[in-house]
């Protein structure tokens, strides 16, 4: 161990060394945020569009998180499920107070953890209807991204990630997206349990749902006696100018699944369930030893409170507004999107022809001119900045992202 202060090439020379590679981080090594900016080892600074994959939605240093936390840390930490704890009592009785489908919570760690618990929930359920295993199925989506587990990943329709890791568990079937006549005839087979869905598939490209498509999905389900679940995992806690991204849609979802900005930064996840779900699970059928410790609750619980006020909410609607037009802005310079799609402040830039499958070179470019995006996909660049970036932080990253987008315009053309 080395106490030295290390250069970026030093410490990024670490993750070769030391960390399995399933990553490729940018060469650059991040040390410190505030706001909607971060700076580097090296003290260059950053507009974060990206928010930590749309974790950060309150920013970095939110004052109140880092009250939440560390007064909680001076309290206690960790206590696991064998005992009970303030912070994740109340956590629970918040959320079920603001989302009104919903009756009782699963705390977890992560996204797909939550996830976990929501198709172990399903199962539980189906064999308590006395349905036989093959009568259990669950559908999803092309594009869709619901965890890396071995259960999420194959929820997950989208081969790349599933690849290799064979035999994956059985029990799941893909359908196209926004298909309405093809989740009618999946139904027909009589074998569905359920219906999983992100409201706006983040990692697929940005691809919001269309109203009719879930109406439709509700429906089936409330026809076939199977379960509607969403995945707000990306695109809930407030990203699309609502608490919860289904409420745009006006439905009742069976299940919710919830993680990344419900904790600000600090690894949590919860699984909201309705009435049919609320005794499905008894002693012992399902467990976590850290899923919402008192540190991660009482940090969550400050978030909650801010995603949740009717203020931010406003502000998410104003600064959607204020990106997309920078974004119609940038493409009618350069001619670089076919469409900017999404909601709130989760929003894809899909690239027009020529620069399809070069999303990742456009992020090199980005973060060399102090801006920090994502992808979603080859061919979708993807916005998710802080729910709070102030008008100032956004005018200055949309000015070097257009600086950036020009210069690897002109690079492409000089090709
Ligand atoms: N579901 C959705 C919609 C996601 O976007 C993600 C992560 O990107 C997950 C599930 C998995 O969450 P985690 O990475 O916390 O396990």
């Amino acid at each position: 161990m080395s106490d030295q202060v290390s250069s970026a090439a030093a410490l990024t020379a670490l993750a070769k060394r030391y960390w399995l590679p399933v990553y490729k981080p940018r060469e650059m090594v991040l040390d410190h945020g505030k706001g909607s900016r971060v700076w580097d080892t090296d003290g260059r600074d950053y507009i974060d569009l990206s928010a930590g994959i749309a974790v950060n939605a309150l920013g970095h240093q939110d004052p109140d998180l880092l009250e939440a936390l560390t007064t909680q840390a001076h309290k206690l930490w960790h206590v696991s499920n064998a005992f009970y704890s303030e912070p994740p009592l109340r956590l629970a009785e918040e959320l079920v107070e603001l989302a009104p489908f919903a009756e009782k919570v699963f705390f977890a760690n992560s996204g797909a953890e939550a996830n976990e618990a929501a198709i172990k929930l399903v199962r539980r359920w189906a064999a308590q209807q006395g349905r036989p295993p093959e009568q259990r199925t669950i559908l999803t989506f092309k594009g869709s991204f619901h965890g890396r587990t071995l259960a999420t990943v194959t929820a997950t329709a989208q081969p790349k990630y599933q690849e290799g890791y064979e035999p994956l568990p059985s029990g799941f079937r893909y359908l196209p997206f926004n298909d309405q006549a093809a989740l009618e005839q999946a139904f027909a087979a009589g074998d569905v349990a359920a219906v999983l869905v992100e409201p706006i598939q983040g990692e697929g490209g940005v691809v919001p749902a269309e109203p009719a498509f879930l109406q439709r999905a509700r429906e089936l389900c409330d026809a076939h006696g199977a379960l509607l679940v969403f995945d707000e995992i990306q695109c809930g806690m407030g990203r699309t100018g609502r608490l919860f991204a289904h409420q745009h849609y006006g439905l009742s979802p069976d299940i919710v699944t919830l993680a990344k900005a419900l904790g600000g930064g600090f690894p949590i996840g919860a699984t909201l369930v309705g009435p049919k779900l609320a005794e499905v699970m008894q002693y012992g059928a399902h467990g976590t030893t850290f899923g919402g410790n008192p540190l991660a609750a009482a940090v969550a619980r400050a978030a909650l409170r801010k995603l949740a006020s009717p203020s931010l909410l406003g502000h998410v609607d104003k600064q959607s507004e204020v990106l997309r037009q920078g974004l119609d802005s940038i493409d009618a310079e350069l001619g670089l999107f076919d469409l900017v799609r999404g909601r709130g402040l989760l929003m894809g830039a899909v690239l027009s022809a020529p620069y399809r499958g070069r999303a990742g070179e456009i992020l090199d470019f980005a973060a060399g001119h102090g801006v920090l995006l994502l992808q979603a996909g080859p061919d979708v660049l993807r916005f998710v900045p802080p729910l709070t970036i102030s008008e100032e932080e956004l005018a200055e990253g949309l000015s070097r992202l257009r600086q950036a987008l020009r210069d690897f315009v002109a690079q492409v053309a000089a090709a």
